[in-house]
């Protein structure tokens, strides 16, 4: 099937760092708290804590690659009541 559609804008994934191409207009996003680099709510050891509303106030929408995408996936798929994502780099 053809792809009607370039990747137009390169970032860096908010999982795992990596600069990748992405079309802003589909790609999945992730709220990242940038005090921590995390999702509000997640410490560095990816135990969950309340998140403050502070937090998610100053967090922004970022980028993540597909590779990232399709793991969050198939985590979450196997650990539906425990979202934890320690599994990520
Ligand atoms: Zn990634």
């Amino acid at each position: 099937m053809m792809k009607d559609k370039e990747p137009s804008t390169t970032g860096t994934c908010a999982a795992c760092r990596r600069t990748f191409e992405f079309d802003p207009q589909s790609v999945s996003t992730v709220l990242i708290d940038p005090d921590t680099g995390l999702p509000p709510g997640m410490t560095v050891l990816a135990t969950l804590r309340q998140a403050t509303p502070e937090a998610v106030a100053r967090s922004t929408d970022e980028p993540i690659c597909p590779q990232c995408v399709t793991r969050a996936q198939q985590f979450q798929a196997e650990s539906a009541s425990t979202p934890t994502w320690d599994t990520w780099p």
